[in-house]
């Protein structure tokens, strides 16, 4: 167990009330912070602006509050660092350029690949060397090394070595959306560096977007964070909790304990944590040793 250098954050999107899964994500980084005698800041991430709901970010807080989970320092709000990424791609220079692809000439550039590449989209490089006559750039694009293969791998807390070929499986990818608005790669990269994030505990649905978050780090000079990635809570379907799949708000600003027998047991559970407390303060007095002790089983293998 490491010490007091320890800075951990949960960094949510404000795109509606805590729910299940999101609580999950808050209470493993803020376990694994408590454990580490860290810091844990909490970071809106507010970049993706038409996804916002007005007030979500405040209920998220409240909800923070309620369960007893405390941040360290000021919250902070992506939508007020804007110049932070303006500076990054200032930084990054030529690695940078303008494209004028749509999705559908992306999507139609791929039919002749198959499997595992044509499930995401993978830039092909249209506009990498200029914008064809015509074309307006919209987006901007950090090049990916071709030749060798840009490949990206680190050893994940929970689930052990990862690694992925950015070349082959994501291409040049978009650090300023067309529509104007910053990239959550960038702004996510950005940040952690800023606020001097030594780990991130945060969902497995974003494993998949670490070696891009890698890559970044990289061109940009900032340290790399150690990872903890934690299983996510999917609905019956299988798909990931989340507003649009139907997950619940569980905190109507109401009763604690409910919020403790409805919510934190059942999320403490689904990390693993057999908890038995009749309170909130309770809650964290087991919780935290009980963390630490499961870090000691980790990695999982899959
Ligand atoms: N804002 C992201 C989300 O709510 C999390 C980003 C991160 O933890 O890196 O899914």
């Amino acid at each position: 167990v490491r010490n007091f250098s320890y800075i951990g954050r949960f960094a949510p999107s404000p795109t509606g009330p805590l729910h299940t899964g999101s609580l999950v994500a808050a209470m493993a980084s803020y376990l694994d912070a408590k454990a580490h005698h860290g810091q844990w800041l909490v970071r809106i991430e507010d970049v993706d602006v038409g996804r916002n709901v007005a007030g979500a970010d405040q209920h998220i807080l409240a909800s923070l509050q309620r369960c007893g989970m405390h941040w360290d320092g000021e919250v902070t709000w992506q939508t007020q660092r804007y110049a932070l990424y303006e500076a990054a791609v200032r930084q990054l220079g030529d690695l940078i350029y303008p494209c004028g692809c749509s999705r559908k000439e992306i999507a139609d550039s791929q039919l002749s690949l198959s499997g595992r590449q044509a499930q995401a989209l993978i830039y092909p490089g249209t506009c990498r060397h200029g914008l064809a006559p015509g074309k307006v750039g919209r987006a901007l694009r950090l090049k990916v090394p071709q030749e060798p293969h840009c490949i990206l791998s680190f050893d994940d807390r929970w689930s052990g070595h990862y690694s992925q070929d950015l070349t082959d499986e994501v291409g040049d990818y978009v650090v300023r959306r067309a529509d104007g608005y910053w990239a959550y790669q960038l702004a996510v990269v950005v940040d952690d560096g800023a606020q001097g994030i030594t780990d991130i505990v945060r969902g497995a649905d974003l494993l998949d977007s670490t070696p891009r978050q890698l890559y970044l780090q990289q061109v940009l000079g900032l340290p790399q964070p150690s990872y903890l990635h934690v299983p996510v809570v999917v609905n019956e379907l299988g798909d990931k909790l989340s507003k649009q799949t139907g997950a619940r708000a569980f905190d109507d600003g109401g009763d604690p304990h409910h919020l403790l027998h409805e919510a934190m047991l059942p999320a403490a559970r689904f990390l693993g944590l057999d908890l038995h407390a009749d309170n909130i303060d309770a809650f964290w007095r087991a919780a935290i040793p009980a963390w630490a002790q499961l870090l000691q089983t980790l990695p999982r293998r899959p």
